[in-house]
C-alpha cells in the first residue's frame, strides 16, 4: 500500500495531510525517514510518525527444507505427511509453498509469509532456473539434449517449455535446469522423449543452493543475500 494511504487510513487524517507530513520528513519506514508519500510500503515494514507507531512490521519469513521422499508439498493431507510438520508449529499457519516438489522428489522446498516474493520466485515469465539431478529409468541420448533445448510441447497447457539444459553425469543421471515450473515438468519432458525419471532431487532454485550439510527434513532460514537475490 503506497505510505500516503497507510497515513490517511487514519481516523481523521485526510490524503492532503498524510501527504504534507511526508514532505516534512516526519514520517519514518522502517527506521528511516521517507519524503516519498507514493512509496510502496509492504505489511513487513513499520511505519512511524513522531513517537506514534501507524503500522507495526509483520516478521518476514523465508525458510528452505531438505525435502525428503514421501511428504506431500501442501499444507493439510488426510493420508500422507506434509511438508509443514517438518517447520515448527507456529510458522505453519503464516507459511506457503514456493514452488511445489511431487511426494517422491526430495530436496529443496523453498517456504515464506511473503507472497510478493514468492510469487517472483515461482512466475514461469521471471524465468528463473530450477536445477534438478535426475536418474532416469533408459540412458539419456544426445536427442534428448536437443529436444530440451529446442522446448518441449506441453498440449495441457498449449504451450512449448522453455529451453533446458542438460549436463550429463553418467547414463541415466544428469543435472537438468529448467526456467519455469510447471506440474511435473520435468517428468513430463523426459516422458515426452521416451524415458522415465526414477529419481528426482532439486538442488538450486536461482541464487538459493540446497547446502549439502543440510540433513533430509531440515530446515533452516535464508540468508539476507538470498532473499534480495530474488529481488
Ligand atoms: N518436475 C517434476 O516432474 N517434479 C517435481 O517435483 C519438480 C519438477
Amino acid at each position: 500500500m503506497k505510505l500516503s494511504r497507510i497515513l490517511s487510513n487514519q481516523n481523521g487524517v485526510s490524503r492532503q495531510q498524510a501527504i504534507r507530513t511526508i514532505a516534512a520528513g516526519q514520517v519514518y519506514v522502517d527506521g528511516e525517514v521517507c519524503t516519498d508519500a507514493a512509496r510502496e510500503v509492504s505489511r513487513f515494514e513499520s511505519v512511524v510518525v513522531g513517537d506514534q507507531v501507524i503500522q507495526r512490521a509483520v516478521a518476514a519469513h523465508y525458510l528452505m527444507l531438505n525435502k525428503p521422499a514421501g511428504y506431500l508439498s501442501a499444507t493439510k493431507d488426510k493420508t500422507h505427511p506434509t511438508v509443514m510438520e517438518l517447520v515448527p508449529g507456529e510458522l505453519r499457519p503464516h507459511l506457503h509453498i514456493a514452488g511445489r516438489l511431487d511426494r517422491a522428489s526430495t530436496g529443496l522446498l523453498i517456504m515464506t509469509n511473503d507472497g510478493n516474493w514468492s510469487r517472483r520466485l515461482t512466475e514461469p515469465a521471471v524465468k528463473i532456473p530450477k536445477v534438478y539431478r535426475v536418474k532416469t529409468l533408459q540412458p539419456i541420448s544426445k536427442e534428448t539434449e536437443q529436444r530440451f533445448a529446442e522446448g518441449i510441447w506441453f498440449s495441457w497447457e498449449g504451450l512449448t517449455t522453455s529451453p533446458a539444459a542438460i549436463e550429463q553425469l553418467a547414463p541415466c543421471e544428469a543435472r537438468v535446469t529448467i526456467f519455469e515450473g510447471r506440474y511435473h515438468q520435468v517428468k513430463r519432458m523426459f516422458h515426452a522423449v521416451g524415458n522415465r525419471v526414477t529419481s528426482l532431487h532439486r538442488e538450486r532454485i536461482g541464487g538459493i543452493t540446497l547446502p549439502a550439510q543440510l540433513p533430509q527434513g531440515a530446515y533452516q532460514s535464508l540468508t539476507p543475500a538470498q532473499v534480495a537475490s530474488v529481488r
